[in-house]
């Protein structure tokens, strides 16, 4: 546990990636961060910090070198409305990235590659319901996930284990579910519905908007568990898929009421059905998680929205001023 490594973060960047780097900072390890972009909020903690895109094999061959762990978080991504809006372009992005990342980190002697996919995996027939059944790892197959991002995210789980059975090359595969807290994008298009709706509530004074009825449901992990939960998957010896997400299942409309309160706001929801809201129902089974790790996310919905509404309310302002 205390051993110390030379670490790659792709997508250092980012929202996760970015507190990722924090983290492993802090306990010691020597990091490299790869991105297309610098952090947008802060400067990044690591200690190399290189622009490169990752689509392409030679950058990759680049950013894995004497390293001996990499987390590979970079990727296309966003929100429901983005990543429905250009499936062609999202998909290419994504093969190339993990095409190349993987190649490129056996290629160059890494000990361990983190993989990171998504719940958009899991088969699109199992949650129709606002009160589906926690999704279990085995619940992505026979596989009808999310259209471009969730079937790429699907075929590079495939890709990794077939990289341990052809050159058993390690890998640890993370499904995250729906991560949120400081630091994150939240507007712009590319931000996902915790930030988007605490813009919204920032900026409002009587009414906000919401995409769909705001009935459909979904778990949300607060970004300190996302960070703990890496690393410890990435510590353990399992290599199958693994959720990695809470199981506090809350609807759209309860989670702006939660994001109301914090800001002392009284709103009236008005609701735009012809936006996109993805999936009817999502949750996180953690059985195999706790099994596994014998660890699991514990920080609530209530309390991680708090620092979170207020990190985004002060950019909001901040802007304003503007
Ligand atoms: P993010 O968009 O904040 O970070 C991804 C980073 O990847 C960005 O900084 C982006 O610039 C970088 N990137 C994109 N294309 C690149 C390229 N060609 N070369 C180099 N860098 C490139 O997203 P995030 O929320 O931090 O997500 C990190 C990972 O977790 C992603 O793989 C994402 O698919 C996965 N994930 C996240 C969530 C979530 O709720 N945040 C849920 C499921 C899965």
């Amino acid at each position: 546990m205390n051993q110390k490594h030379r670490v790659l973060v792709t997508g250092a960047g980012g929202f996760i990636g970015h507190h990722l780097v924090k983290r492993l900072k802090a306990d010691g390890h020597w990091v490299r961060g790869a991105d297309l972009k610098s952090p947008e909020y802060e400067p990044s903690a690591a200690d190399q910090f290189e622009v490169l895109d990752l689509r392409k094999s030679d950058n990759c061959l680049q950013a894995t070198r004497n390293v001996d762990q990499v987390y590979n978080l970079a990727a296309d991504m966003g929100g429901i409305g983005y990543i429905t809006s250009s499936l062609a372009q999202i998909s290419k992005n994504n093969i190339l990235i993990n095409a190349h990342m993987l190649d490129a980190s056996r290629l160059n002697g890494v000990k361990r590659f983190l993989f990171s996919s998504s719940a958009c995996v899991y088969a699109q027939y199992k949650q129709k319901n606002p009160e589906v059944t926690p999704l279990r790892e085995e619940d992505a197959y026979p596989a009808d996930p999310e259209p471009g991002y969730g079937w790429e995210k699907l075929f590079a789980e495939e890709l990794c284990r077939y990289y341990w059975k052809d050159h058993q090359f390690e890998t640890r595969i993370v499904r995250f579910h729906n991560v949120y807290g400081t630091l994150g994008t939240y507007d712009g298009g590319k931000e996902k519905a915790p930030a988007a709706i605490s813009r919204k509530v920032a900026l409002a004074t009587d009414e906000i908007e919401i995409w769909g009825d705001g009935e459909q449901t979904r778990s949300f992990m607060y970004i300190d568990d996302c960070v703990e939960g890496l690393i410890r998957i990435m510590s353990s010896d399992y290599r199958e898929p693994l959720n990695l997400g809470t199981d506090e299942m809350v609807s759209i409309n309860q989670l702006v009421d939660m994001i109301s309160k914090i800001a002392g706001k009284n709103l009236v929801k008005r609701h735009d059905k012809t936006k996109p809201q993805g999936v009817r129902g999502r949750n996180s089974d953690n059985t195999l998680l706790e099994k596994v790790l014998g660890w699991s996310p514990s920080i609530s919905l209530e309390r991680g929205l708090v620092p979170t509404y207020k990190w985004i309310e002060k950019e909001v302002k901040k802007v304003a001023l503007y």
